[in-house]
């Protein structure tokens, strides 16, 4: 408490305390408008009043936070051939990607400030508007992007705990300290990626920055800002890059996109906020096009590649430290324990680890659903035609997760009503267990072409007489054949292969005694 609060009354005290206990910007105005005496009690002290709710909105990383809605950005730093007439032929396009990036912070006209090329010395950068500790007035635009960026911060914490921490919950389950070392880390991402955006240059101007060798240039200011944080706090920093160069290949990779070293050092050059778009898109595809320059006719790419890691490579170097530890177990620098890190598959016991599908992950896993079909249902048009309409969007849009649920309810459902065709078989299988990728898609195989069955019966369908051979009919393929006979049915000719009938395994028992 500010010493200057002992002048408070008792009331002006508590009306002081409310005002910081406040969890939004919006709610602390709601407050200083109650009353004459309520905003003279914020009037007599607006910086720590604003550090406080602040702090409740962004928590312990807030000096880092700040730094990235403060700093003074110019576009033309490490760019001082952008001309004139470049600008202007890009100020349409700016303004689109003004709107793509207001998380981001750094393009606001008042910001554009005309390069001072006397002051683009890599120190100077690294070294502006430090990261500040002590209570400051908090302007209504910075609270407006403090606001936007927790979101975005919100978002990228989840997808990390998902896929470092524990991957049976969607929302972040980091502790305090896990999160904070997440977040000051990611912040300090993201005002890396702020002063160093790679859609920035067009072509012409990548290509002078190579001719005058101005590439090592940016890359020496890259080195600067990064060496004014300690070693322990670059290893965090560190870790929250690979997460997201690993996350970055994972989607491209899902999604059947480039992958290579080099298209991943340019998107990650979009930050935090790039990576959250690109895991809700499930797709890489978008944030290239922000990037288009960096792709096209551009044969000597070198400004980005090595984003994070030449400048940290320089940096552990000059600092005389080890290496740190790559890919997953970079996350020990940020987490303290890991939920599930020696879970195996319920039903064949597979380690698998955080890499096993649970509820929350389903909705990420990616398959081609009309694979989920039974035996020759894939090939069958009459069935895959209507699988794939009422299924196509499913994968994009969060809609997977909720429907592989849907198949342990028929399960369920159809247990109920004794309608297995192998009593028991699937008992066991519990929407709650984790699983690894063989093991759901037997399941959803043969649910599947059930659910199939019954939507279409519930829309009005009449299905012609079964074919004997059901889903292992060898002709399902054959037109007239598949729409004279329902295939979605069981075989019931005896030559069902044993193999597909999943064994009940240990937890058949476990139905016995109930
Ligand atoms: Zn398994
Ligand atoms: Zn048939």
């Amino acid at each position: 408490m500010p010493a200057s609060l002992n002048s408070l009354s008792f009331q002006e005290d508590f009306v002081y305390r409310l005002m910081t206990f406040c969890p939004t910007f919006s709610a602390l105005g709601s407050i200083i408008r109650v009353s004459r005496s309520f905003n003279r009690v914020f009037r007599s002290h607006p910086k720590s009043i604003m550090q406080a709710v602040a702090y409740n909105i962004v928590g312990p990383s807030l000096p880092q936070a700040l730094r990235v809605v403060r700093y003074p950005y110019r576009r033309e730093y490490g760019d001082p051939k952008y001309s004139d007439s470049e600008k202007d032929s890009d100020s349409e396009k700016d303004s689109d990607s003004d709107e793509r990036n207001s998380n981001s912070g750094p393009k606001d006209s008042d910001s554009e400030e005309d390069p001072d090329e006397s002051k683009s010395t890599p120190n100077t950068i690294a070294n502006t508007c430090p990261e500040e500790r002590d209570a400051t007035i908090i302007t209504a635009k910075e609270q407006r992007k403090l606001m936007e960026n927790t979101e975005v911060m919100d978002a990228f914490e989840n997808i990390y705990s998902l896929t470092r921490k524990d991957h049976t919950s969607k929302t972040s389950v980091l502790t305090w300290e896990e999160s904070w070392r997440f977040r000051r880390a990611a912040y300090r991402i993201m005002l890396f990626c702020n002063l160093f955006p790679a859609s920035r240059y067009g072509i012409e101007a990548l290509y002078t920055l190579e001719e005058d060798g101005e590439v090592e240039e940016i890359r020496q200011q890259r080195v600067a800002v990064l060496s004014t944080y300690p070693t322990d706090e670059l290893r965090e920093l560190y870790a929250v890059a690979q997460f997201m160069h690993d996350t970055f290949a994972a989607i491209a990779l899902a999604n059947g996109e480039p992958h290579d070293e080099e298209t991943i050092d340019a998107v990650l050059g979009t930050g935090p906020d790039g990576l959250t778009r690109a895991w809700e898109q499930r797709s890489i595809d978008d944030l290239e096009e922000e990037l288009y320059n960096l792709f096209t006719e551009w044969g000597g790419v070198t400004l980005n590649d090595g984003f994070f890691t030449t400048p940290l490579a320089k940096i552990w170097e000059a600092r005389g430290v080890e290496m740190p530890d790559d890919g997953e177990a970079a996350s020990n620098y940020i987490l303290d324990k890991v939920v599930g890190a020696d879970d195996t598959c319920s039903q064949c016991a597979t380690p698998g680890g955080l890499k096993l599908l649970t509820e929350a992950n389903w909705d990420r896993l990616s398959l081609q659903l009309s694979d989920l079909l039974k035996n020759k249902l894939k090939s069958c048009l009459v069935v895959t035609a209507p699988f794939v309409g009422l299924t196509e969007d499913m994968y994009k849009s969060d809609k997977q997760g909720p429907w592989i649920a849907g198949m342990f309810s028929l399960k369920k459902f159809l247990g109920m009503l004794a309608l297995h065709d192998t009593p028991g078989a699937w008992d066991g299988w519990e929407r709650d267990m984790s699983y690894c990728q063989p093991c759901l898609t037997k399941f959803l195989e043969d649910h599947v072409w059930k659910w199939l069955l019954l939507e279409q019966l519930k829309a009005g369908w009449v299905p012609p007489e079964n074919c004997e051979d059901g889903y292992d009919c060898k002709i399902a393929h054959k037109r007239a054949h598949a729409s004279a006979k329902n295939h979605l049915c069981e075989p019931i000719k005896s030559d069902v292969d044993e193999a597909d009938v999943p064994s009940a395994g240990p937890r058949r028992s476990k139905r016995l005694h109930k």
